[in-house]
């Protein structure tokens, strides 16, 4: 567990942090409180220090600032620390399993010299003492390979724990109804992305799609065939998005992309052909109700400005697609200087 203060000890670091969270202006939630507990504990040197230099930076925290804090300082190390644990075991487990190979190995060899040593033995000369050494040689062999085989079935077992691990962490970046990446994942595709990008032509860029008066799809049809279109749309996000670009779901009927090495007039070609593909599109109801068509949607798209907030990133592709809503539907708007 990674906090391990005594009850008095974090009721004290609270008192600490009560205050100095109330004065940010990020909202008072449990991340923020992560953030400040850790700040007055003095535990976290990186943490306090990306912190006050923040503070200097910009008098207090607000949201974007607070979850980045907390995503370099706090939630990174525990997954770091979780990959390196595994990593460290894993080798730990080799090296001993290899060992025991080894040892197992030169033992057999000693038993089969014994062995041939004591066939050239006279009867008479082979004493009790040979004999008795030959099956203790042989009780060490048999305790070696038990060993052995243990130390593979631990190994199989913390592998298995490890794609456990792997497994879940995909799974919490993953919308359950469209296997899409979620917005979760999606934000941490992103910051990982733009860190590694100083705003060059060539990308990145953002698309963002919201399905036109799509209540009226799950009013008309119900909630059910409104999950199917969500899948239909998502499945030709998808289609259309390769190599290093990411589709995610980014909340109830609205889809994000991100393009990293894609210049402007990529990107809107690319929103182009998804607005075309999806207007195209005729999804099935049920097998005896036919299909329906005039599924559409309206997108916005962007370039990512160096230096930027991504915050600000997002609210221009966002502001795009606002564009697009108001001046008709199905359509695409590039947000422009
Ligand atoms: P606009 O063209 O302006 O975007 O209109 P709209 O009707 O698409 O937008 P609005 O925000 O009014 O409605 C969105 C609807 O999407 C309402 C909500 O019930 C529905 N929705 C959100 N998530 C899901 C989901 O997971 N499944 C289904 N079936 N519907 C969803
Ligand atoms: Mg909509
Ligand atoms: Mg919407």
């Amino acid at each position: 567990m990674r906090y391990d203060e005594s009850a008095e000890k974090s009721a004290e670091f609270l008192r600490l942090a009560l205050p100095l969270m109330a004065r940010q202006r990020a909202a008072t939630h449990p991340v923020s409180y992560a953030l400040w507990y850790e700040y007055v504990s003095g535990a976290n040197a990186g943490l306090r220090d990306a912190v006050d230099a923040c503070l200097k930076a910009q008098g207090s925290l607000d949201e974007e600032s607070t979850l980045a804090l907390y995503r370099k300082h706090i939630a990174e190390i525990d997954e770091e620390l979780a990959r390196q644990l595994s990593a460290g075991f894993q080798k730990v487990m080799t090296d001993v399993s290899l060992s025991a190979t080894q040892a197992g190995d030169r033992a057999s060899r000693f038993g089969d010299s014994l062995g041939r040593l004591s066939a050239g033995l006279k009867p008479a000369n082979a004493g009790d003492g040979i004999k008795s050494i030959l099956a203790l040689t042989r009780d060490m062999q048999d305790s070696i390979v038990a060993l052995k085989n243990q130390l593979d079935e631990s190994r199989g077992e913390i592998e298995q724990l490890r794609k456990e691990v792997t497994r879940a962490r995909t799974e919490a970046c993953t919308d359950g109804l469209t296997g899409l990446m979620n917005r979760r994942g999606f934000e941490m595709t992103m910051a990982t992305c733009l860190a590694s990008h100083g705003g060059a032509d060539a990308g990145p860029c953002l698309l963002m799609l919201d399905i036109d008066h799509f209540k009226k799809v799950n009013d008309s049809y119900g909630h059910v065939f409104g999950d199917k279109v969500l899948r239909a749309v998502a499945q030709i996000l998808h289609d259309n998005v390769k190599g290093k670009d990411t589709a995610a779901r980014y909340g109830g009927e609205e889809f994000i992309v991100l393009l990293p090495d894609t210049p402007l007039e990529g990107a809107r070609q690319l929103a182009e052909r998804i607005r075309g593909v999806v207007e195209r599109c005729r999804i099935k109801r049920s097998t005896d109700q036919g299909a329906v068509a005039n599924i559409m949607v309206s997108l916005g798209v962007t370039n990512f400005r160096s230096g930027e907030a991504v915050a600000d990133f997002v609210a221009r592709a966002d502001a795009a697609l606002y564009v697009s809503k108001s001046t008709g539907r199905n359509r695409v708007t590039v947000a422009t200087d």
